[in-house]
């Protein structure tokens, strides 16, 4: 028996490994890790969404532009929280040079 495949599973870009989709549902997950990130919400069905944690902004996203050292890793996300960290982290780029 094999686990249904989510709608969308592509990695979100090359940078991302092929293990963090920009799309994940809560089965892909460890069970130690089933929790979003921002609020600790537990990650049920198949809402969530991997986000890269950027050291320039101390931000959240998925632009998939972060220097491989300036990268700490990438973290699960509900999907409201997801849109959230997005929006923070436009707002933080903009007025840098
Ligand atoms: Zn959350």
């Amino acid at each position: 028996m094999s686990a249904p495949s989510p709608p969308r599973s592509q990695p979100v870009c090359e940078s991302a490994p092929k293990s963090n989709p920009s799309w994940i549902a809560a089965y892909q997950l460890d069970p130690a890790q089933r929790y979003c990130t921002c609020c600790e919400r537990d990650l049920t069905g198949n809402a969530g969404r991997m986000l890269e944690l950027d050291q320039r902004t101390d931000t959240y996203h998925d632009f998939c532009d972060v220097p491989e050292d300036r990268s700490q890793g990438w973290f699960p996300f509900g999907l409201t929280c997801a849109r959230k960290k997005i929006a923070q982290a436009k707002e933080a780029r903009k007025g840098r040079p």
